[in-house]
This record gives C-alpha cells, sequence and structure tokens, in this order.
C-alpha cells in the first residue's frame, strides 16, 4: 500500500505553517522583557511560553486542524534553528553550554562583551530574523531540545505536533560568512549540515514526531544552477534516510519555480507551495512527480488580513486534486504575519470587519477548504464568498469617486521636475548654506514622557489642547537643542508621532486601525499595522501646524518630514482588490497635497522618508523593474508638485543598496540620507559608479549602537566621503532617526558631527 493511502498515519490534512506566538495580548512579549529585567525567574518565562503553546494547539485543533505546528519560538525561528544545529558563532558557546536560555538571547540581543549575531528582514515582510553566522570552522551539532520540549508538552495535551524547522538549504542561504576574513560561503558547508539534520530527524522520530515541516522559502528566489543542485541534494540524503520522520518541505512567500520539481524528485512526503502569491497552477501541472506526495496548498493568505474567498478557493482545490497524490489545505505562510482574533476588535467598522480574517480566522477557512474535500463539494452556492452579504456596501466604503478623477489628471510617469542644474541654483539662494551642511533624519528621543502623555489622552486623562501644548514644549526643546549644538537645518523631532506609519494612516480616510492587532517586528518587537482598506485621501493638513511651530520658533531652516507611499503601504496591511501600484499613487496624491502645503506655509525643504523601498523588492529578479517604475513614480507624484526652489530630501534605511540605486537615482530627490556609518561609508563606491550629482548624506552616526562616536571618528568618516564625492554634495547626518536613543547620547553625538563639519569645512585641504 502506498505510504499516502494507508489508513495507519494521519495525513497531514488541514494545516497552517506556523500560529502566532507573541501571546493574544501580548503575554509572551512581555514575559520575555519581564525576564531580562529580572522580574520574572526562567520558569516563569517558560510556564508563559508553554501555556502560549497549548492555547495555540488547543484553538487549532478545536477548529479543525488535523496537523498542529510546533511553530513557537520565544525570540525568533531562525536563531532556534541555529541553535538546535550549533550554527553559532564560537563567541557564542561557553554562554550557551552554561545556561541554554541566557545564551539565547545573548545571541539575539548581545553582551557588554560581545555583539549580536546581525538582524535582517525576513523576505520581503517587515519580520525580522537573526543573521546566523556560519564559518569554515563552525562546528555543528544537534541539539533539538525545543522541539523534543514541544513534542512531549503536547503529547501531555493529547495532541500530537509536527516540529517545524528552518531547512538546511535556506538556513545556509539566510547565513553570513563568519570567517573572520569573509571567505567561504555558508553554503559550503550543506553536506555537513544535513548530516546533523540526519541526527535531528532521527530524534525527533523516536521521540514520536510522525511529520516534520522544513521550511524552504529560499526556493522561491533565484537560485543559480549550483543552488538548485544544492537543494535537490540536501533532500535526496534527508529522503534517504532510514530512520525518520515523514517530511513536509514547505517553500513560501512566492513560486517556487524550477525548485518544485527539484523537491518532487527527492523522496519527501509533502510539499508545501504558496497559491496566494501567484504559483499558477501550470507550475504543478508540469511537474508529474508531485502524484505521489501530499501538495500541502497554501490557499488561505498567511501574511494578510483580507477573508478568503471560498468558492474562488473551493475551486481551485478541485483542480489540484488532480495534480497531487492528496491535497492538505494551508496558509500560504506562516500565521505569524497576522494578527490574533478579529473578534478582539469593537471599534472597526462592521463592513469592513467582515471582510477581515485574523489567525483565529483563518485556520477556520482552511478547516471549511478541508470540508470541501473530503466531502466532495466544490464552489456550490452554499460555500461563503470572501464577499458575504457586504457586496454593496463593500464598493462603496472602498471607492472614492473624487480620489479617482484626480487620480485620471496625473498619468503614470508624467511627474517631473525641472532638471536638478536648474534647480540647484535656485535652492541655494533660497536657502543660504554652507559646504557640508548638518541635519539629522528627523526624529528625536521619543521620551517616556512623551509616550506617557499619549497614553493619557488615549484614556481621556488629558484633552488634546493638554497634550499638543506638551508636544509643542516638546518641540521648543528640540529646537533649542539643534541650535544650541549649532546644526544648520533643523527638523521639528516627531514628538507627536506614535509611529512614522501609523501616525499618518490615523489621519487619512481609507485607513483604519486596530485596537489588538499586534504581529511580531522582531524578538520582543511588535507592530501594529494599520490596515488600508480603501481608497486614500487626506481631508486636511496633517504635519503643517508642526512643522510651522518648529520653523516660527527659529530662524534657521526647518525641515518638514513625511513618509513616502513606499513604505506606507510596506507597514501597512494592504488591499488586495487593485494592483499596489494603483494603491500606492493614492497615497502620493495625499502626500503631495500635504507637501503643497507645508511649502505653502513657508517650509523650503521638505523631506520624505522611503526607509522600505528595497524590503518591497520582489524576490524575483523578474518582477523587479514594474515593481521599481510604480515606486519611484508614487515618489515623483508625490514630491514634484513643488518650485524648483524647495529642496526635497528623502532618506532610506540601509546601505546596501546597490539593487536599488538606479530607482533611488530616480527619485530624484535634491537629497538622499543613507545609512552608512556600520560599513564605513562603502556605499561611497556604488555612488561613485553611479556619478551622482545630487546631494548625498552618507550617516556618519550609527543610531543602532549605544556608542557615541568621537568627533575624530566623524572626520574620519567625512574624509572618505569627500575623497569620494565633491563636498559641495555632501551632507552631514546620522544614518537614521534618533528616537531610539536618549537625550544625553543624542546631544554629545550631534555636537560631535558639528565639530568634524566644522573641522573639515575649515581644513582646504579636504
Ligand atoms: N524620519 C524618520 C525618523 O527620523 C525616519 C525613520 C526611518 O527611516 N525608519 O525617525
Ligand atoms: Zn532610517
Amino acid at each position: 500500500m502506498n505510504e499516502l493511502t494507508d489508513p495507519t498515519r494521519t495525513p497531514l490534512g488541514a494545516t497552517v505553517l506556523g500560529y502566532p506566538r507573541i501571546g493574544r495580548r501580548r503575554e509572551v512579549k512581555r514575559a520575555v522583557e519581564r525576564y531580562w529585567a529580572d522580574a520574572i525567574s526562567a520558569e516563569e518565562l517558560q510556564a508563559c511560553a508553554r501555556a502560549e503553546r497549548a492555547t495555540g494547539w488547543r484553538t487549532m485543533a478545536a477548529a479543525g486542524m488535523t496537523s498542529l505546528p510546533g511553530s513557537f519560538s520565544l525570540y525568533d525561528h531562525v536563531l532556534d534553528t541555529a541553535v538546535m544545529v550549533g550554527a553559532v558563532p564560537p563567541r557564542f558557546r561557553p554562554l550557551l553550554e552554561e545556561d541554554p536560555l541566557s545564551g539565547y538571547f545573548a545571541l539575539a540581543r548581545g553582551t557588554a562583551e560581545f555583539a549580536p549575531l546581525e538582524m535582517t528582514k525576513w523576505f520581503d515582510t517587515n519580520y525580522h530574523y537573526l543573521v546566523p553566522e556560519v564559518g569554515a570552522d563552525t562546528a555543528f551539532s544537534c541539539s533539538p531540545d525545543k522541539a523534543l520540549g514541544e513534542l512531549t508538552e503536547a503529547a501531555e495535551l493529547g495532541l500530537s505536533v509536527r516540529p517545524v524547522l528552518v531547512g538546511p538549504f535556506s538556513l545556509l542561504w539566510l547565513a553570513k560568512s563568519g570567517s573572520a576574513d569573509g571567505s567561504g560561503q555558508p553554503l559550503d558547508r550543506l553536506d555537513e549540515l544535513v548530516d546533523t539534520y540526519l541526527e535531528v530527524l532521527a530524534r525527533l522520530r523516536d521521540a514520536g514526531a510522525e511529520w516534520v515541516q522544513l521550511d524552504e522559502p529560499a526556493a522561491v528566489t533565484d537560485l543559480t544552477g549550483s543552488q538548485q543542485r544544492d537543494l535537490s541534494r540536501a533532500y535526496a540524503r534527508l529522503g534517504a534516510a532510514a530512520a525518520r520522520p515523514k517530511l513536509f518541505a514547505a517553500t513560501y512567500f512566492g513560486d517556487p519555480g524550477d525548485a518544485l520539481a527539484s523537491l518532487a524528485d527527492t523522496p519527501v512526503e509533502a510539499i508545501g507551495v504558496d497559491l496566494v502569491s501567484g504559483t499558477p497552477l501550470d507550475r504543478l501541472a508540469a511537474v508529474p512527480a508531485l502524484q505521489s506526495k501530499v501538495l500541502v496548498a497554501g490557499v488561505v493568505d498567511g501574511r494578510n488580513v483580507w477573508r478568503t474567498d471560498l468558492r474562488q478557493q473551493s475551486s481551485r482545490l478541485a483542480t489540484l486534486m488532480g495534480l497531487a497524490g492528496q491535497v492538505s489545505v494551508s496558509t500560504s505562510c506562516s500565521l505569524l504575519h497576522v494578527p490574533y482574533d478579529l473578534r478582539d476588535e469593537d471599534g472597526l467598522d462592521p463592513d469592513l470587519k467582515s471582510w477581515l480574517a485574523f489567525a483565529e480566522e483563518k485556520i477556520g477557512e482552511v478547516a471549511a477548504l478541508q470540508r470541501c474535500i473530503s466531502e466532495g463539494v466544490f464552489a456550490t452556492p452554499s460555500v461563503r464568498t470572501a464577499e458575504g452579504e457586504a457586496d454593496g456596501s463593500r464598493a462603496s466604503l472602498r471607492r472614492s469617486a473624487a480620489v479617482r478623477e484626480r487620480l485620471s489628471h496625473h498619468t503614470p510617469g508624467s511627474s517631473r521636475r525641472p532638471p536638478y542644474a536648474q534647480r540647484q541654483p535656485q535652492q541655494a539662494s533660497a536657502v543660504p548654506l554652507p559646504d557640508l551642511p548638518t541635519t539629522t533624519i528627523g526624529s528625536f528621543p521619543q521620551t517616556t514622557e512623551l509616550r506617557t502623555a499619549r497614553a493619557h489622552l488615549r484614556a481621556g486623562r488629558i484633552d488634546t489642547s493638554t497634550y499638543e501644548a506638551r508636544m509643542r514644549e516638546e518641540i521648543e526643546h528640540v529646537i533649542r537643542l539643534q541650535e544650541d549644538v549649532g546644526l544648520d537645518v533643523l527638523v521639528h523631532g516627531e514628538p507627536e508621532r506614535n509611529d512614522m506609519v501609523q501616525y499618518f494612516a490615523e489621519h487619512l480616510h481609507g485607513y483604519a486601525a486596530t485596537t489588538h492587532g499586534w504581529v511580531q517586528s522582531y524578538g520582543s518587537r511588535c507592530v501594529k499595522p494599520p490596515i488600508l482598506y480603501g481608497d486614500v485621501e487626506r481631508s486636511g493638513p496633517i504635519t503643517v501646524r508642526w512643522s510651522t511651530h518648529a520653523q516660527s520658533l527659529t530662524p534657521r531652516p526647518v525641515k518638514a518630514m513625511l513618509t513616502g507611499p513606499v513604505t506606507m503601504l510596506a507597514w501597512s496591511f494592504v488591499r488586495d482588490d487593485q494592483p499596489l501600484g494603483d494603491t500606492a499613487r493614492q497615497v502620493a496624491l495625499a502626500l503631495r497635497d500635504e507637501v503643497a502645503d507645508l511649502e505653502s506655509a513657508g517650509l523650503r525643504i521638505i523631506q520624505v522618508d522611503e526607509p522600505a523601498l528595497r524590503e518591497l523588492l520582489p524576490l524575483r529578479a523578474a518582477d523587479r523593474a514594474d515593481y521599481l517604475e510604480w515606486a519611484v513614480d508614487a515618489f515623483r507624484l508625490a514630491t514634484s508638485g513643488v518650485a524648483d526652489s524647495t529642496q526635497i530630501h528623502t532618506h532610506l534605511c540601509y546601505s546596501e543598496f546597490g539593487d536599488v540605486l538606479t530607482a533611488i537615482d530616480a527619485l530624484d530627490a535634491d537629497v538622499t540620507s543613507l545609512e552608512a556609518a556600520r560599513s564605513r561609508m562603502e556605499l561611497l563606491d556604488g555612488v561613485l559608479s553611479a556619478q551622482w550629482t545630487r546631494g548625498l548624506g552618507p550617516g556618519v552616526y550609527d543610531i543602532h549602537s549605544p556608542r557615541v562616536p568621537t568627533s575624530e571618528d566623524i572626520t574620519d568618516l567625512l574624509r572618505r566621503a569627500t575623497q569620494a564625492l565633491p563636498r559641495h554634495q555632501i551632507w552631514v547626518n546620522p544614518d537614521c532617526g534618533l528616537k531610539t536613543r536618549t537625550y544625553e547620547q543624542v546631544t554629545a553625538a550631534l555636537h560631535a558631527m558639528v565639530t568634524a563639519a566644522e573641522a573639515l569645512r575649515n581644513d582646504a585641504s579636504g
């Protein structure tokens, strides 16, 4: 009898690739932070984590999930797997051996002595993972304690779980070289790492695991021929093992392309495919080997909040059943990217609410779709559609004729300013500045007092005018500080912003905010992305009163601060009923009005931040040109309405911008600030070869570190910059906003920055 049809074995059936883990009321997040602050013990933290896992598994089982993922993490799932296989830098080994829990957190957060692992974005999401360091001397080892513990825990609850691990190929694909000299690629170590996974699998099988999920999201990126072969070889070896659980290789975040056939040719029992983000069914039809596999069909969107059109998806399932040995219904990716439960949201418009599904609702959808398969009933009218009863109102809540009419007057690609050579002299006479002008990226420290004032306003303990007076005081404080330090272009400090996206979302039609809609950003850091559900419209000026207040306090130029259209999408849950580019244009039009109001109010310098420009970059090269075209177009629509004499600045939060350099150039901002301090101005090579002509502010102060740079450190960085670019193009600024730092650090660092700029100005040799 075929394994797949053997009735003594449980099929995967309805499942999800992963479940949220911060706690429905962020209990886990808080427990982790209290553990760090020594307010609770390790046992108390573990008890909280255990309760969270039990609740998650029970909830999923009650909703009809027949296979439960062991996807919990106290900090990050990549770190969990790295620790499991010993892919950790030698500096942390003694700590891990002495106390696994504090060693684990030390890897994530560093110690007084050792820098933590680097953190970076998880594919094209807003989740951040810790980057494993794998070098020639990394000694892999097998310690699956976490997964073993969860198997036991679940068994005690009468449940069986499927351990979820990052697969060996993706783990190394995500890692960076851990060799001191940067030589050797992590993937060079794949065969040895697979040996360790084989040990892990044997241990999990002995502990009773029937299935193991190995996440291979890297399979949806453009793999080289040799990477394809690496992937195949790894799974051929894992599959050939005698003692192992059944293997479920999960690809997600896009179309696996040729990697699907590679995986299907190995002995893995199940393969996961993301059927939400554009994998064509033809792709599956072209892989006959799927006929002997379980296809884990990711038809419910794991990373956005819209209800699934069950009728449409159930008819796709009918087709899929002909293409695979068995079909198991699932989410497109882990649900860690969405909030827990829509029923917690009392404040949402009931129509809007009826279009949404959070994790809890999504497991219901998965179960309903699996029932379609088991009952053989597809696409009948009894299957609820996504629109439900709300059809009519859905359209009217979503569409604004006025926005559409206005946008029709701005054809895509038509927004352009006159050439920079013409703007530049006018800007120089409108706002005279010295060479190497000094400025900041926008925010100043978000102090406890500011956050408390906001909490009091929300709770009704203070009224709006008291709150606003408090913000105006803060702005005055920030202006005086910048004057004392001697900065050339000042900012108001953004004290009124809880978050650079949420703040604007709260002031735009078409966006809704949730009350409990938290999702993990990294470790214990959570964000509450707003929901962009309808046509975006501005009802009036948003930031003008803050910027004009700041300008009224000083003769020095004040730079106004806005969040750009791409970033407004990247950090929100965005409607999926129209192309992203169309939505970006609507946001851009609202920002264009804000830019115009700022300009009329006398602000001569306006910065539009796009820190997420690279994050939304499609994973496949073939999709990038299209994305960059609409992203650039939206930025220009927002910023091209100003006079030649008005300076447009932009800010991007990274230094490796090679992939998007042409697009950054095409934004046509008069001044661009980028992160550069940590990489010691490496970005200048790219800028040089691109023959950069406009202003550039390569960051000279690493704001991610509590360390305050000396003026010598900064002078040194600036000298490198002046060797690469004419000094009249160079601006002097930190890497990013200062909101996470203390006033003490900021004041000292800004003094050092101004001292360095002045020294260099006086130093004729540059
Ligand atoms: N203006 C924002 C700030 O200074 C920019 C933040 C960002 O780039 N992420 O905080
Ligand atoms: Zn930044």
